[in-house]
């Protein structure tokens, strides 16, 4: 294939959507081009090689488990990942009252064990809920209002409020309502909490019971196989390359100027641009820059970020489960994992490898914690939760992540729709993905957006803007 910029796509970033959009181009028979700043393609579904002192083996950043109820997304995924492929049963756990329950609930021991007053509650602030609702109309204008006038107000506090306050950091009034409608099915509560507690063997619909994991690679395994496919169609992917400005006049985007890891500067002409950056980079990027008022829609966009702190056991393993949801207000971690229940290779050798995450903002006094005093805090939160002993702890590392998590305060969508309403005027430029849409993706979601704007540049009918992001609430 000939290098001809007048043909070829640029894509911006190497997490699962640009290299799944790198992908479908190459085998539409388009060039293409993708850039990512890291020296390894997967973004946050990246995977990382860890030498320590009992041994070598793949981390995480942060646990992730592989469905898709999108059919496509599932095929093309299972294709490029050829026979490196494993399918567990999930197994998670939320910590509540003190106590471990399976997630999703199961109605025996969420009856038997959870308090009888609060369980009484619940129902009953339930049952006024409904009552209430067939005579006032009320609004969904926010995270909090949506979720009570749906489930009463003890539900609310005891699976969502707590855990979403903790994990976004700003308190659930301030949150929008798309939060919920977007992540919490009515069906997806009916199954987790109602059905749970009225019907016994009833078995959870919504949530998956099963997912894929690479057998060997770790998570990353997925984006590196897309990235190895489009290859081998022809793709040029530059690691370690990073997007400096988006280059565009009357006709459109023109060219990108980037830096490579050995500090080269380049200018990168190309016909059309797909980014899957994050859109307020990308808005930044611009040059020229946009007008004032748009700036001032990027400028209140957020992003929580995390932190993860990883824990090397003395111990060949601590649970079964992929990870434990921690509400649990007095504790600072949200959520807790163990990789070695993914792979065997994800820990060093007869021990284990666990991982604390704590949502903060970028340059807030948990961003700007020391990996000692981390250290500490994981430690601690995980003894009080009865799993370890402090002497237990062989070795410790942390990562860090800016753009973990859109944040959908109050009015963020007119935000994002000035914002993109921008991009759309510079003809040839699109935007995808979870940082490109600022959308609660999972993996297949971004997998389908990256397919679904690779349909669009290759002319055929496709709107990736839609793709449904509907799922579990925890995760
Ligand atoms: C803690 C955590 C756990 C998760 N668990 C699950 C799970 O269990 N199941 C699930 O399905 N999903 C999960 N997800 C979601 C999943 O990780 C994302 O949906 C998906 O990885 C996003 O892919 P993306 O390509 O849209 O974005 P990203 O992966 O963020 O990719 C963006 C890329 O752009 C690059 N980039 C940014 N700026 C520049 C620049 N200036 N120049 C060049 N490159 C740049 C970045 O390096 C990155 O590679 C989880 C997410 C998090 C944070």
């Amino acid at each position: 294939m000939t290098d001809d910029a007048t043909e070829r796509t640029l894509i911006l970033g190497g997490g699962l959507s640009g290299v799944a959009a790198a992908y479908w181009l190459s085998r539409g028979g388009r060039q293409v081009l993708l850039v990512d700043q890291e020296d390894e393609v997967g973004g946050l579904a990246k995977s990382r090689p860890y030498h320590s002192q009992h041994g070598e083996f793949t981390y995480d950043i942060g646990p992730h488990r592989f469905h898709s109820s999108d059919r496509r997304v599932h095929e093309v995924t299972m294709e490029v990942l050829g026979e490196n492929k494993v399918r567990r049963e999930r197994c998670s756990r939320i910590l509540l009252y003190d106590k471990f329950f399976d997630y999703p609930l199961k109605l025996g021991k969420a009856l038997r064990q959870l308090p009888k007053p609060v369980m009484a509650r619940a129902l009953m602030d339930y049952g006024i809920q409904s009552v209430k609702n067939l005579f006032v109309k009320g609004s969904d204008d926010n995270f909090e209002s949506w979720v009570v006038r749906r489930f009463g107000r003890k539900l609310f506090e005891i699976f969502f409020g707590v855990y979403t306050e903790k994990t976004w950091g700003v308190p659930c009034d301030q949150i929008s309502s798309d939060w919920a409608s977007q992540r919490i099915s009515q069906s997806s509560l009916w199954d987790t909490v109602k059905k749970s507690l009225f019907k016994p063997k009833n078995t959870v619909r919504s949530l998956v019971s099963e997912f894929h994991y690479p057998r060997t690679g770790g998570i990353g395994e997925i984006s590196r196989s897309f990235a190895r496919e489009a290859e081998k169609l022809g793709a040029v992917i530059h690691r370690g390359c990073t997007v400096k400005a988006v280059v565009h006049g009357d006709d459109g985007v023109n060219t990108v100027r980037v830096v490579h890891a050995d500090g080269r500067e380049e200018e990168i002409a190309t016909h059309d641009v797909l980014s899957t950056i994050p859109v307020t980079t990308l808005v930044r990027l611009l040059d020229p820059a946009p007008p004032a008022e748009v700036m001032e829609h990027v400028r209140a966009m957020r992003h929580r970020s995390m932190v993860f702190v990883y824990l090397i056991l003395d111990r060949p393993q601590l649970t079964h489960d992929h990870w434990i949801y921690v509400p649990e207000k007095t504790l600072t971690v949200h959520r807790l994992s163990e990789f070695k229940n993914f792979s065997e290779e994800c820990a060093p050798p007869s021990k284990t490898l666990i991982c604390a995450e704590i949502t903060c903002d970028k340059g807030d006094e948990i961003w700007n914690k020391s990996d000692e005093e981390l250290r500490e805090i994981a430690v601690h939160d995980v003894q009080a939760m009865g799993l370890i002993r402090p002497e237990e702890v062989l070795e410790t590392f942390t990562h860090r992540e800016i753009f973990a998590y859109p944040l959908y305060t109050l009015g963020y969508r007119e935000h994002l729709d000035s914002v993109l309403g921008h991009i759309d005027g510079i003809a040839r430029l699109d935007t995808t993905g979870r940082q490109g849409l600022f959308k609660y993706n999972n993996m297949d979601h971004s997998i389908a957006m990256g397919l679904g704007a690779a349909d669009t540049i290759l002319g055929r009918t496709a709107d990736h803007r839609k793709v449904a992001t509907g799922d579990e609430y925890f995760g």
